[in-house]
């Protein structure tokens, strides 16, 4: 099998695992405790904040463990706006569900909500989010890197003039951490969520970094962990591993990032050279060095990710959730495309541990299905397949 579904998930890395199994066996002390598992459970949490820290140059106590990037992301946006009732929040309309399902609620507890629009390469315009500031905007929220298309925003233009107006700035940085570089500190960011599972960590836990100074409403009630902002004993195996995935993200950042990029790249251009009435979606260049998502015309792509399958290739069609609710990307809608564009698309998304003869590979299993699925699409004859082939 050759798993090109990253995005939506990655192998856990050995030496995480390594680091998780103690306090999955032996050290199973609460870290409350005062007694010496409980210590030494406190002290493995510790450690772990400060490499989540310092993989986006953050301090240790400025690092709220989550149980992932949905909780991250509605503790942002609910923490925030609890602060400040009726106040509004700018948002954009191609966010991950995680930030517009708490955004609809949001708007139903009186809140006052803007989604920007993009354009067709899934980037927002810094003068609309300007233009859009009132004086009751109290939180702006944008994504760092799209989950489906791969765009990458202009995170520290936003920044700055979120900064300027002295409204908070969150970003959802959870496809983008560990994978890009990014310093909290320079770009100007006052919240952000990270998510371990895309990073090579166990699933079920996260962070949300929140600037020091930065007060927010706990969402999570109890015996106070987590600077009472989060009760709960914590994870203690799962906080491990996502430590050491930070730490290992951050020692070998730069060579995944051209490695996966690498890879990227001749994935795309064999695809776009080999298979005709295909387009790349997403801007060409400011995107995540992981991502891949095209268009091929006339082609249903549920019908080509179960192909892809049974061929032996793990893709997506874009976002994981938006299978379980059935309805048309609403990145793909927001960036002005068509009902048959939006069909016909398919996501690869490239790791640490794909190679290159893997992509190779994929390109002439997927040049085969796409070519098996127009010689019966229904536009067969509209855009001449069969010639062209
Ligand atoms: C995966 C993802 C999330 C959700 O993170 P979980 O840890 O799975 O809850 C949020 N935002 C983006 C952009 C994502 O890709």
């Amino acid at each position: 099998m050759i798993y090109l579904d990253n995005a939506a998930s990655t192998q856990i890395h050995e030496t995480v695992l390594n680091s998780m199994l103690p306090y999955l066996k032996d050290q199973y002390g609460n870290p409350s405790s005062i007694h010496r598992y409980g210590r030494l459970a406190h002290k493995a949490i510790e450690k772990a904040r400060k490499q989540i820290a310092s993989l986006i140059n953050a301090e240790p106590s400025e690092i709220l463990i989550t149980s992932g990037g949905t909780e991250s992301n509605n503790t942002a946006l609910r923490g925030i706006s609890m602060k400040t009732p009726l106040s509004q929040i700018i948002t954009s309309s191609i966010e991950h569900d995680a930030i517009l399902e708490p955004c609809k609620k949001l708007i139903q507890d009186n809140f006052d909500v803007v989604f920007l629009p993009v354009n067709q390469f899934g980037i927002i315009d810094p003068l609309d989010l300007q233009n859009c500031i009132s004086e009751k905007t109290n939180l702006v929220s944008i994504m760092f890197g799209n989950n489906e298309i791969g765009s990458i925003q202009p995170i520290a233009e936003i920044a700055k003039i979120c900064n300027e107006h002295k409204i908070l700035f969150h970003t959802d940085a959870v496809q983008a951490v560990g994978k890009i570089p990014i310093n909290v500190k320079e770009l100007g960011i006052d919240l952000l969520s990270i998510s371990s599972h895309k990073l090579y960590g166990p699933k079920g836990i996260g962070a949300l970094y929140i600037k020091k100074g930065i007060d927010i409403d706990p969402v999570i009630l109890g015996g106070g962990q987590e600077h009472g902002l989060r009760s709960g004993t914590e994870n203690v195996a799962n906080i491990v591993g996502f430590g050491k995935a930070c730490e290992l993200a951050q020692n070998n950042l730069n060579e995944n990032m051209y490695y996966v990029k690498k890879l990227r790249d001749i994935l795309i251009e064999n695809i776009l050279n080999e298979i005709p009435k295909t387009t790349l979606n997403g801007h060409p260049k400011s995107r995540l060095p992981n991502n891949a998502h095209f268009t091929f015309l006339g082609v249903n792509g549920e019908d080509l990710i179960i192909k892809l399958d049974e061929y032996g290739i793990a893709a997506s069609t874009g976002s994981a959730c938006s299978v379980n609710t059935q309805k048309a990307s609403h990145v793909l809608q927001a960036m002005g495309f068509s009902h048959e564009q939006i069909t016909g698309s398919l996501r690869l998304t490239i790791g640490m541990f794909n190679d290159v003869k893997e992509i190779e590979q994929t390109v002439e299993i997927l040049k085969k299905a796409v070519q098996e699925l127009r010689l019966v699409s229904p536009f067969k004859e509209k855009y001449s397949f069969v010639s062209n082939n």
